[in-house]
């Protein structure tokens, strides 16, 4: 079975129980990491989770509730390791490359503490405790801007990307559909309900889809662009043909106790598969489905909130 583990389910405002992005899909034996927002990484360890256990990260784009927590990741990842583990390989839209230089690069901001963990006797010590034979090696961090269509291939998955709507052209977004041979699973990241995410997530098994407040919330305010709320989740869903829906990117209001069950419905009124309104430190499961009778349907009027070019 295929499993989603929910770090951060929340946005940029912190609440008690949310608060940023970051999502770990464990599938075929292997873990994939999309976006890092705010403790993440300690947030892993919550959930016995390990940052060597992530070889690959994909960023949707770079707002500090999706990626505030890439150092925290990368120092750890790199000073719990031996030497032997894989690299890391990270993609995003533009401005990837240029912000894991400006981290853990010769010049960035962790040179200092990288230099230091590398060379006092202190942090050699531990590092030769662990397994490790000195030299303590650089960091070793792949990082590569891409942008839609075909972002990698591996042996035993793919990753396909679409351009979201968000907050463009100050930052690109983009949306992530994971394939394996286990199953599909979409990532939405920040958009407004559009055309190119639905395409991306046609046929997939799971959509785990932005819902950052009740619709009416932001049909009442016009000039907030580039989120989704319950309708617009619902729609894209729909139009896509997934099986199951998993809203992440929860505001506070629709994440209270008392309207949660209210958001669901709302969902349900024009999604009829599973809806699963997450909370962090969270494993849900989701599976492969059979997919070979349905056709996409794409319906204006039935689906309002989507935009289309
Ligand atoms: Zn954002």
């Amino acid at each position: 079975m295929a499993k989603l583990h929910v770090l951060g389910s929340g946005g940029p405002r912190p609440i008690a129980t949310r608060f940023g992005s970051s999502h770990i899909v464990d599938v075929g034996g292997r873990k994939i990491m999309f976006d890092c927002g705010p403790a993440s990484t300690y947030k892993m360890s919550k959930m016995d989770l390990h940052p060597l256990d992530i070889d690959y990260l994909f960023f949707t784009h770079h707002h500090f509730d999706h990626d505030v927590d890439y150092p925290c990741f990368m120092l750890t990842r790199w000073d719990e390791s031996i030497g032997k583990e894989n690299p890391l390989s990270v993609f995003g839209p533009n401005h990837t490359e240029s912000i894991t230089e400006r981290l853990v690069g010769e010049e960035g901001a962790f040179a200092y503490d990288l230099n230091a963990r590398r060379n006092h006797p202190l942090s050699q010590s531990m590092f030769e405790l662990r397994g490790g034979t000195l030299p303590r090696p650089q960091i070793n961090v792949k990082a590569h801007d891409v942008g839609p269509g075909t972002v990698f291939t591996g042996n035993d998955f793919e990753i396909t990307a679409a351009p979201a709507e968000h907050v463009e052209p100050f930052l690109d977004s983009l949306a992530y559909r994971l394939d394996t041979l286990d199953g599909s699973i979409v990532f939405t990241g920040d958009t407004e309900p559009c055309e190119k995410v639905v395409e991306l997530a046609y046929g997939a098994d799971a959509l785990v889809s932005m819902c950052g407040n009740f619709e009416a919330v932001y049909d009442a305010r016009p000039d907030d662009i580039g989120q989704t709320g319950t309708l617009g989740a619902a729609e894209m869903a729909a139009e896509a043909g997934v099986k199951e829906l998993f809203l992440v990117h929860v505001g506070p209001d629709l994440s209270a106790l008392e309207n949660r069950e209210r958001g669901i419905a709302e969902v349900k009124t024009v999604f009829d598969g599973e809806v699963t309104l997450t909370d962090e430190l969270q494993t849900y499961d989701w599976q492969k489905h059979d997919h070979s009778r349905d056709a996409p349907v794409t319906d204006p009027e039935a689906h309002p909130h989507i935009h289309r070019h």
